[in-house]
């Protein structure tokens, strides 16, 4: 079996109708003779003769939903990481062949075609992730959904390197041109902010809107697996609802006539830093309402049109999921419409709305949790907030009914802050955390109070990743491995992985999985040269860390044992060392020092250690800058190791994780998150685990010397923290990092220290595992086959039957 089995058609065929609709396109959409044409063109060009055979899959999809009344899902998430739909595109229409092909017969690189479509970087970093995943799974799976976000003008920002340093710069991704979406300017919404607001006294309220911007549709068409289903994603552009002001214009106010439309655009111009800060807060709420309630309306115009007038029955025909707390302000805004522009009583609306809400948590931090301070909702959202009051009181009748008097912690109005967190537990018919641990401690902690009130609504939903991104299309030489043992139906059937376990004991299987995992890091190790210059040695153990910086996912913790490892070395030169390549990606938010203060230590060790001879063939540090979905498309196929560190209890799920398991990597993690699940299905001989469990590490803080236990209790350590306290990387400024020593030797919440030296001799196990190449290919080898669960087509399937009560439509 071949990857070109894989598509509708033959190669032949297929290559020559490509071949056919990119010069048409060329010429009639892009407006050039290909003899002419920029490699951005070409991508255009592509993209444009793809989307072709998606929208015919599209409207069928569409006409099935329609004709069939189907319910549907709503996703309605802040953030969407999508990185390239082209590559998505081309895998699931199948076509990965036939592209290169008809390229190559115009002379050109598919694989530089390709790279030239900017990364879709609206979202930070795994929640915004996954929600692009789950469209994903979707649409393969054939779920009637819809996914629904911001159209921001720039994502998350580009990062660059200037003397170590991570620089911000915008990131321009529709500046050359978006092919993929289509503008519906008969679906734009206009939504208001701020004004008058009166009640009578049945509950019903005339709100008046101080300002008001337009909320512009634009749909990009999201295919499934083989285009047997295709959903849709909706993203909203916040335009002026007025151009400008002429009779201002005609009096020579040329500024003052276009006020309206620049404090329009501000909404939808930039995507919030996941930035825990306070800045700009008024801004983002109105973001988040911007988006929410045009999905809202958007979603009642359609009910309406499939089903009727009836919105009682709105439950039967949608679910809502909320990703997060930040469309919660959904709850309030869907009781607005059924009290004041229906009919409804309040407690029918409130119990209407929460038949089809549903929230998501990602977070176990309370203090992570939004609020927002009511005098901001009275100004900006004053309708919303009286019925957040009257959502307030009908909770508080519910629990007197039935005996029970309310905690604190379960208001939804406190010290003068709406909790957002609470408004969405409570209009929530089914509340979800992301992995067993997560949901565990979500009924342990953050919602323990709600969770004894209301014992049935808590449930889990482990976190998956899509395959055909994750592996099919960013490991083209595992895919095809995988293709030649076990056939093809693990594409979409993950489960079927387990059907190498045989094979593990082969060792002519094994020398092929193992030549794969080789073939991609040459591929990385060419990338690695160009970007960051660092020589990296394909037979070395390439060890990876990328994700967001954060004190709690821990790259300090990773980098202190790498300062022990050079340490070693130097010691020691002529000892069998096991070649290290130790890999970094990842960016900090903008206004987050420590988290800046930890690139530059990276940088600064990562030049120091490069920089010396004795570790040559030993250990070397690369960090690519910019890290985002197309790099890790890059790394994750290649890594031998993957680290998931985070402080036990921090770490929700995680979903890279997840990536590299799948991939062949094995994993050297704390239990944290979905690592425990991983390693229950890898088994504990293939995972490399260390550190304190949840439970001790919420007894270790309670010790009030943890830190200076642990330094003095490890040489390397203390020996580690030293050299970064006293200059030994930063020799132009010896104090530059003075401040992360101070707080690892205080402070340490995050147990860096109390975990260090268990991580070292896991890095030492690790290394002597490494020596039997044999055996490490079948670690690396049953991981891919023990973890086909981690799809997000499972997750999916079980949200669909738990949560929303959905039907796929085969
Ligand atoms: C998967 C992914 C993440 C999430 O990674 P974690 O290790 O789970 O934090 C973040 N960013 C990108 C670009 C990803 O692909």
């Amino acid at each position: 079996m071949t990857p070109q089995d894989l598509s509708q058609g033959n190669l032949v065929d297929n290559v020559a109708f490509l071949r056919r609709e990119i010069d048409r396109r060329m010429r009639y959409v892009i407006g050039c003779e290909p003899g002419r044409a920029t490699l951005n063109d070409w991508r255009l060009a592509l993209a444009f003769s793809l989307r072709d055979r998606i929208v015919d899959s599209w409207l069928a999809s569409r006409r099935r939903v329609r004709e069939e009344g189907l319910k549907r899902v709503y996703y309605l998430s802040m953030e969407f990481l999508i990185g390239r739909l082209i590559s998505d595109a081309i895998t699931n229409l199948g076509l990965e062949e036939a592209s290169r092909q008809a390229l190559a017969s115009f002379g050109q690189d598919y694989d530089a075609v390709v790279a030239e479509e900017p990364d879709a970087a609206l979202g930070n970093g795994g929640l915004g992730r996954l929600a692009a995943c789950f469209l994903e799974s979707m649409a393969s799976i054939g779920l009637p959904a819809m996914g629904y976000g911001v159209r921001y003008d720039h994502g998350l920002f580009r990062q660059s390197f200037h003397d170590g340093w991570q620089v911000e710069s915008p990131e321009d991704w529709l500046k050359r041109r978006n092919p993929w979406e289509f503008e519906r300017p008969e679906d734009n919404q206009v939504i208001g902010f701020g004004g008058e607001m009166r009640e009578d006294a049945s509950g019903r309220a005339v709100w008046t809107p101080g300002e008001t911007v337009m909320a512009a549709a634009y749909d990009t068409p999201i295919v499934g697996w083989k285009a047997r289903w295709t959903d849709t994603l909706r993203l909203w552009a916040a335009k002026p609802t007025r151009i400008f002001d002429l009779e201002r214009f005609n009096r020579g106010d040329f500024l003052g006539a276009a006020e309206q439309a620049s404090l329009a655009q501000t909404l939808s111009r930039v995507l919030y830093p996941d930035d825990t800060t306070e800045h700009g807060r008024e801004l983002r709420l109105k973001q988040e309402y911007f988006f929410t309630a045009a999905s809202v309306r958007d979603i009642l115009a359609r009910f309406r049109d499939e089903h009727g007038d009836d919105l009682r029955k709105l439950p039967q025909k949608v679910a809502i999921q909320l990703n997060d707390t930040h469309p919660t302000i959904a709850a309030p805004e869907l009781v607005r419409i059924l009290v004041d522009e229906n009919g409804f009583e309040v407690d029918e609306a409130i119990e209407t709305a929460r038949g089809v809400l549903n929230y998501t948590n990602h977070t176990l931090l309370p203090e992570a949790l939004e609020r927002w301070s009511t005098s901001l909702m009275w100004r900006v959202l004053p309708r919303h907030m009286r019925l957040i009051e009257r959502i307030d009181d009908w909770h508080i009748r519910q629990n007197r009914a039935r005996g029970v008097e309310r905690p604190p912690s379960t208001w939804l109005i406190d010290h003068g802050e709406t909790r957002m967190g609470n408004l969405a537990f409570v209009m929530a018919n089914k509340v979800n955390g992301v992995s067993a641990l997560h949901t565990d401690l979500m009924k342990k902690t953050v919602f323990h109070d709600f969770h004894v009130m209301h014992p049935d609504r808590i449930v889990n939903q482990t976190n998956g990743v899509t395959p055909r991104r994750w592996l099919t299309a960013c490991n083209p030489p595992l895919r095809n491995l995988l293709l030649e043992t076990i056939g093809d139906g693990w594409t979409e059937d993950l489960g079927k992985l387990e059907d190498l376990e045989p094979h593990l004991k082969d060792s002519a299987f094994l020398e092929k999985f193992a030549a794969a995992k080789r073939e991609n890091k040459v591929r990385l190790s060419n990338w690695l040269k160009i970007r960051t210059g660092v020589e990296a040695d394909p037979d070395a153990l390439f060890d990876v860390q990328i994700k967001r910086i954060h004190e709690y996912k821990r790259q300090h913790l990773n980098l202190l044992e790498a300062i022990a490892h050079w340490n070693a070395i130097r010691r020691e030169p002529d000892r069998d060392w096991i070649p290290r390549v130790r890999i970094f990606g990842g960016k900090a938010a903008p206004g987050y020092a420590l988290a800046k203060q930890i690139i530059k230590l990276i940088n600064d060790v990562a030049k120091v250690i490069n920089a010396d001879p004795l570790m040559r063939g030993r250990l070397v540090i690369a960090y690519p800058e910019n890290y985002n979905v197309s790099a890790a498309e890059v790394i994750i196929p290649a890594a031998d190791l993957s680290e998931q560190i985070s402080t036990a209890g921090k770490e929700a799920s995680g979903t890279g994780n997840m990536k590299f398991a799948m991939n062949g990597a094995p994993t050297i993690g704390t239990l944290d998150g979905a690592n425990v699940e991983i390693r229950d299905l890898v088994g504990a001989d293939d995972f490399f685990l260390f550190g304190l469990t949840a439970e001790e590490a919420v007894e270790e803080r309670k010790r009030p010397d943890h830190a200076a236990a642990a330094i003095s209790a490890s040489p390397a350590l203390q020996e580690a923290i030293e050299q970064i306290a006293s200059g030994v990387f930063s020799p132009d400024d010896h104090h530059r990092f003075s401040a992360i020593a101070e707080n690892l030797r205080r402070y340490d919440y995050f147990l860096v220290c109390s975990d260090f030296d268990d991580y070292a001799a896991a890095q030492r196990r690790v290394d002597e595992a490494y020596r039997k190449p044999l055996e490490w290919a079948r670690m690396a080898a049953t991981n891919t086959a023990r973890v086909g669960w981690f799809s997000s087509d499972r997750t999916i399937r079980s949200y669909a039957r738990e949560v929303w009560t959905a039907d796929t439509a085969f």
